[in-house]
């Protein structure tokens, strides 16, 4: 079974998105997309140097944040209202 990951240029990043990478994910081709303010979508740490960046990396690489991406919903709101959720329903 073959997932396929739709590759995403970092020219083409949303506003608020930039390539966080550091010297692994720049020799794998496994750059991560960095959230303003909130991380690395797929939550791994972003506490290196942004080699990626440095480097001039032009795609994302990083499939766990390349699906986060793709799926996002449309504005943080709604990850609040979720969060807000799981608290109310919390026991
Ligand atoms: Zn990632």
């Amino acid at each position: 079974m073959t997932t396929t990951v739709t590759r995403v240029n970092v020219a083409d990043l949303k506003p608020g998105y930039s390539i966080f990478g550091n010297k692994g994910n720049v020799w794998n081709d496994t750059a991560h997309i960095y959230k303003s303010g909130e991380g690395n979508l797929c939550g791994t740490p972003a506490l290196s140097t942004n080699w990626a960046r440095i480097e001039g990396v032009e795609t994302i690489g990083c499939p766990n944040c390349l699906a986060r991406y793709n799926n996002q919903p449309v504005s943080d709101d709604y990850i609040q209202q979720l969060a807000q959720h799981m608290v109310n329903t919390g026991k």
